[in-house]
């Protein structure tokens, strides 16, 4: 099947309200132009210089969000352009964010990033370090970022029971966070879960947004890097 053929075949499966960020990390141009002349517009890359390169690269319209580590001395390379950073993690990474995003005149989108799966190599906040960070109310100082909701990853496990209730938290820590202390900031409206291996359950758990490489692109080559 091809990537036009896939990408159609993902939308049409698609909830309506679930948005869907084509994961392009390693691909080449091509491929991405193709997905883009089946429509997509969102595109999803985890390194600094190769989202940079694509960005010069490809039509302007597209909407690049940062899925990877981010190392707070990359965050100037695409703060210019990014429309969304779905992993910021840490306080620090955050007031980086800000400054970068005020140099450039703009406000940056971000998601918090939670981690709900029990593997170490996984990065995000655990639950009460960022409860702890919203209580100290040190996330209003940053005028230049607009907290748009949370993005997780579940255990890479064939244990659908495992990754059903890591998403359930991650859920569940959503839904208190929309309706306290991020009530009355209606932006606050995504939920990004779901990779190619367990998206369905990811949407069925109230996902808003889903990431979705190798369904897609086909498997990556680290190799060529
Ligand atoms: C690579 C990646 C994806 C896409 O993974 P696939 O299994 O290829 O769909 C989604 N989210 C993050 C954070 C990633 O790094």
């Amino acid at each position: 099947m091809s990537v036009t053929e896939k990408i159609i075949r993902l939308k049409k499966s698609l909830p309506p309200q679930v948005t869907l960020v084509a994961v392009s990390k390693t691909h080449p141009e091509a491929l991405i132009r193709e997905a883009y002349d089946a429509g997509q517009r969102i595109f999803g890359e985890n390194r600094p210089q190769e989202m940079t390169d694509k960005y010069r690269a490809l039509p302007k319209d597209i909407r690049w969000h940062f899925i990877g580590n981010l190392q707070t001395n990359k965050v100037k390379y695409i703060a210019p352009y990014v429309s969304l950073i779905q992993s910021a993690d840490s306080p620090r990474l955050l007031e980086t964010i800000d400054r970068e995003a005020r140099k450039n005149g703009r406000t940056i989108d971000v998601l918090l990033e939670i981690r709900i799966a029990q593997e170490a190599t996984k990065h995000g906040w655990d639950e009460n370090e960022l409860e702890t960070y919203l209580e100290s109310g040190r996330n209003n100082e940053l005028k230049n970022v607009r907290f748009r909701g949370l993005m997780g990853m579940a255990s890479f496990t064939e244990d659908r029971k495992r990754v059903r209730s890591e998403f359930l938290r991650l859920r569940g820590l959503f839904d208190r966070l929309r309706t306290g202390c991020f009530a009355g900031e209606p932006a606050f409206d995504t939920l990004s879960m779901g990779m190619s291996g367990d998206w369905e359950l990811a949407v069925e758990c109230g996902s808003t947004m889903v990431r979705i490489g190798s369904t897609i692109f086909g498997e990556r080559d680290y190799g060529l890097k």
